[in-house]
């Protein structure tokens, strides 16, 4: 018997045809993809490489800088998910030995601590906003790192003023706005964040799988002038900038292979926000969601965020109601009504229920799917404790 021979049959599965399910995805993303973000990343694959996919990589940048109103010329996609823009940001600018700030207020500081943790950096958290002024004149960060939209907790955490603090202590300042971009306000450069990224399946209503972000000159300076290289090259700031044609040489030199139908689709997303314009987008998510909490107090259900001031417009969290089981609500939900909300995350499990509605899912009708989505499932699944 020859050791070529093939000993493991196709799979059954593969044989049968692919099945997706449609469903309204109200959870905290990814979000629905509208047929024109769809249509765009099912066009033809071109390379890499090709002069075609340069020009639609600069309209990306630019459809990015504004979207996080920014002139910064570091500005790209990045391959992978918001976690590879997480991870590109701290391996960058942070070498081994310094140490980095984290605010936890939810799951995202506590990754971002345990990347630069990974990273042989020395890092502290810092959980209550008024430490922030002691921490950073103690510790001597080189970077502070804040999530904007924390979607595990439902916070939108205040960014004015911590820009000027940062620079007053020498430290880049690190803000996440995976689940905030697009639908709360944030405007890079005038609040002075060093280094901003973004996720495409949140408020972009692209699919999953590409992360815009930028560095301002600060950034730019910190990470081009390292002593080491960083800990990941397909991360590496040197070859990406080049990638994205934002170094200044005349060519740009194969690294990897982008997600070219992502790109095609991030492109078509960022041209719907440019389309929409920033403020209408921010103003229509704040109706939406205030007409969402309306209705879930209605329902007798409490928001997890009391302050209407601190909460995320994109991702709303309920508190469990007294006695359900809040899996057997979420299951409900899928199964009755094809739509999807999700638990809490990290500290927020058990709990929080997570509603988001955004970018293309964000309106009225769609809190009302939503609003009669829990009210049937608050009658019909049973309370378990008293
Ligand atoms: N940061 C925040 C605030 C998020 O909500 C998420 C995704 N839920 C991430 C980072 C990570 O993004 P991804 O799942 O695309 O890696």
């Amino acid at each position: 018997r020859s050791v070529s021979s093939v000993t493991i049959p196709p799979p059954a599965c593969m044989l049968l045809p692919l099945e997706v399910p449609n469903r309204y995805l109200f959870g905290p993303g990814p979000s629905n993809v509208p047929p024109r973000v769809l249509a765009a990343g099912g066009r033809p694959i071109i390379g890499h490489l090709h002069h075609e996919m340069y020009e639609i990589m600069n309209d990306i940048k630019k459809g990015i800088q504004y979207a996080f109103q920014t002139n910064n010329h570091m500005t790209l996609a990045m391959s992978g998910s918001g976690h590879a823009a997480m991870e590109c940001a701290v391996f960058n600018v942070v070498e081994p030995g310094e140490s980095v700030l984290v605010s936890v207020n939810g799951v995202w500081g506590e990754r971002v601590a345990e990347i630069a943790e990974r990273m042989g950096s020395q890092h502290y958290s810092d959980k209550v906003t008024v430490c922030r002024l002691q921490a950073l004149a103690k510790h001597k960060p080189v970077l502070f790192f804040l999530t904007h939209g924390e979607s595990s907790a439902g916070l939108a955490h205040p960014i004015d003023g911590i820009g000027d603090l940062c620079r007053k202590y020498d430290c880049l300042l690190l803000v996440d706005s995976v689940a905030s971009l697009g639908a709360a306000p944030l405007l890079m450069d005038q609040q002075k964040i060093d280094i901003l990224y973004t996720g495409s399946q949140k408020a972009l209503n692209a699919p999953p799988g590409t992360a815009p972000i930028s560095f301002n000159d600060r950034a730019c300076h910190k990470m081009f002038n390292r002593k080491t290289k960083p800990v990941s090259y397909l991360f590496d700031m040197t070859h990406l900038s080049n990638y994205w044609g934002n170094d200044g040489k005349p060519a740009r030199d194969y690294h990897h292979t982008g997600p070219v139908s992502g790109f095609l689709a991030l492109r078509e997303s960022l041209a719907i926000l440019a389309e929409k314009g920033l403020e209408n987008s921010w103003r229509h998510h704040k109706e939406v969601a205030e007409y969402l909490w309306k209705g879930l107090e209605d329902l007798g259900l409490k928001l997890f965020i009391k302050d209407k001031d601190l909460r995320l417009p994109s991702v709303t969290t309920i508190t469990i109601p007294d006695g359900y089981e809040w899996k057997e609500l979420l299951a409900y939900m899928i199964k009755h009504h094809q739509l999807e909300m999700t638990g809490g995350l990290g500290p927020s499990i058990g709990m929080v229920i997570r509603v988001g509605l955004m970018g293309y899912n964000c309106s009225t009708s769609n809190a009302d799917k939503a609003l009669a989505a829990l009210s049937d499932a608050l009658k019909h699944c049973p309370k378990r404790k008293a």
